[in-house]
C-alpha cells in the first residue's frame, strides 16, 4: 500500500483565489452587463522589453545551427547571466559575490518553496503576517509547522504581525527561531524596512545562529533612498542570509520564467553535532540533483535586461506601474480611505472602512463599483481588515477604477 504525505492534508488550500473567482463568477451571472475591473492580480500586463525579445530571437536562431546549438546548460545558470547579475545588481552597491554564489532558476516561487529542503525538519520558522503563502505552505508540506488551529495559525510557526499599529515593521521575536522569512518590499502590504530595521534582523540571526530567507522580488520598484535593495547592504548579512530575486516583476518574466538566488559561501547552518556546514554546497547539490537549468533562450533574454537599452526599457515599464500605484494611492486617499504601500512597491494595502471585514469590503467593491481586489485576510490573520490592490493593471483600467472609487463607492 502506498501512503500519502499527510502533511499535504494540513494545507489550507487555494481558498483565496478560488473563492474570489467563485464570487466574481456569481456576480457576473447575475449582472452580465457589469464591466469588471480586476486590480487583484499579482501578474504583470506590459509586454517584454524589445531588447529582451531581440535577444531571445537571436538565441532561437542559434538553436537552429549545429555550431551554436545548446543542449543541457549548467544547472546553476550560464556564466554570461550570472556575471551580469553580479556586476549590475550587486557590485554597484558594494556587494562582492563570486560566480558560484549566484544560482539562476525558473522562479523565486520555486526557490523560496524549495529552500527549506536543505534545512532540518526540527527547525522553527518565523514568517511575517500577512505573508506570501509559499513560505508557509512549503513548510507545511515538509512537516515543520504542526496543525492548523482555529485562530488561523499553524501551531509551530511564529507569526510576526505587520499591521498599521507597528507601521508594518515586524518585531524581533522574544524567543529563538531558526529560519526567518522576510520579504521587502513586501507583498502584500507594499511596505519596506530601512537599513537600520533590517540590521536588527541580521543581528538577531547572528546571535541565534538563525538564517534569514530574504525575498527581494520587488526591489526594482524601490523609489526612496533609505530603502535597502539587498539584505547584503547590511554588514555581516552574508553570514546569515540567503536572498531571492526574480525577473518576473522587474522585467515582465512572469510567463517567461527566470530568477536567481544568492547563497554566499559564508552562510552556514549546523549539523546535529554542532558542526557548521556551508549552505551554498547544499543548495548546489539540491539544484544539480533536482533542477536542470533555465533554457538558454530565456537566460539570453534575461541577460538583455542589463544592456543599456534593456535597462531603459524595463525602467519605463516600472515607472508605468509606479505611476499607476500613485494614481490609486492618491485616488483612495482623496475619498478618505487609509492607504499604505504603493510608494516603493506595486501593491496598495488599504484599511477597510467602517470596520468591514476584508471579505465584506470585497463584496462591497464588487457590487457597488465592479472592482475586484484581494481580501487581506487571505494572506494571514493579521491581514483581516485590510485589502490589496495592485498597480499591474493598464493605465486605462487603473484610472477608471479610481474614478469609480470617487463616484460610486458609498462610504
Ligand atoms: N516572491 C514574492 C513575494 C512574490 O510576490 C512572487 C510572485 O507573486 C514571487 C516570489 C514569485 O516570483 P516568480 O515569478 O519568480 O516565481
Amino acid at each position: 500500500m502506498a501512503f500519502i504525505n499527510e502533511n499535504y492534508l494540513k494545507l489550507q488550500g487555494s481558498y483565496l483565489f478560488s473563492e474570489i473567482a467563485r464570487r466574481v463568477n456569481k456576480f457576473k451571472e447575475e449582472n452580465p452587463d457589469a464591466k469588471i475591473i480586476r486590480l487583484g492580480i499579482g501578474d504583470v500586463t506590459r509586454p517584454l522589453a524589445p531588447a529582451v525579445i531581440e535577444a531571445m530571437h537571436k538565441a532561437v536562431d542559434e538553436m537552429s545551427k549545429e555550431e551554436t546549438f545548446r543542449g543541457y546548460g549548467p544547472e546553476q545558470g550560464y556564466s554570461f547571466l550570472i556575471n551580469k547579475v553580479i556586476e549590475n545588481d550587486y557590485l554597484p552597491r558594494g556587494i562582492k559575490l563570486s560566480e558560484d554564489e549566484v544560482f539562476i532558476s525558473d522562479g523565486a516561487k520555486s526557490d523560496t518553496g524549495n529552500i527549506q529542503e536543505i534545512f532540518g525538519l526540527n527547525n522553527t520558522i518565523a514568517v511575517t503576517d500577512p505573508v506570501y503563502p509559499v513560505y508557509v505552505d512549503s513548510n507545511v508540506m515538509a512537516g515543520r509547522t504542526g496543525v492548523y488551529t482555529e485562530s488561523g495559525h499553524f501551531e509551530k510557526i511564529t507569526y510576526l504581525p505587520c499591521t498599521a499599529d507597528n507601521n508594518f515593521i515586524p518585531e524581533i521575536p522574544k524567543h529563538k527561531v531558526d529560519m526567518i522569512y522576510l520579504c521587502f518590499p513586501n507583498n502584500p502590504t507594499g511596505m519596506t524596512l530601512t537599513k537600520k530595521e533590517l540590521k536588527k534582523w541580521v543581528d538577531y540571526a547572528k546571535e541565534n545562529k538563525a538564517i534569514i530567507l530574504y525575498d527581494s522580488a520587488y526591489e526594482a520598484f524601490i523609489q526612496e533612498d533609505d530603502v535597502p535593495h539587498s539584505i547584503y547592504e547590511v554588514e555581516g548579512a552574508k553570514e546569515v542570509a540567503i536572498e531571492f530575486r526574480s525577473f518576473s516583476k522587474t522585467a515582465g518574466f512572469t510567463g517567461t520564467r527566470c530568477a536567481y538566488t544568492v547563497v554566499p559561501k559564508e552562510v552556514v547552518a549546523y549539523t546535529s553535532s554542532g558542526e557548521p556546514h556551508p549552505l551554498n554546497k547544499l543548495w548546489n547539490r539540491r539544484q544539480t540533483t533536482k533542477f536542470n537549468g533555465v533554457p538558454y533562450i530565456i537566460q539570453q533574454g534575461a541577460a538583455a535586461v542589463y544592456t543599456p537599452e534593456g535597462q531603459k526599457q524595463i525602467k519605463a515599464t516600472i515607472d508605468y506601474y509606479m505611476t499607476n500605484a500613485k494614481i490609486i494611492k492618491k485616488g483612495l486617499e482623496d475619498v478618505g480611505l487609509t492607504v499604505f504601500g504603493g510608494v516603493n512597491a506595486p501593491y496598495i494595502w488599504l484599511k477597510t472602512p467602517a470596520g468591514l471585514s476584508s471579505w465584506e469590503f470585497f463584496d462591497k467593491l464588487l457590487k457597488e463599483i465592479n472592482v475586484v481586489g484581494t481580501p487581506g485576510s487571505g494572506f494571514g490573520p493579521s491581514g483581516e481588515g485590510y485589502f490589496r490592490l495592485t498597480a499591474f493593471g493598464s493605465r486605462e483600467n487603473t484610472e477608471e477604477a479610481v474614478e469609480r472609487f470617487r463616484k460610486g463607492l458609498k462610504l
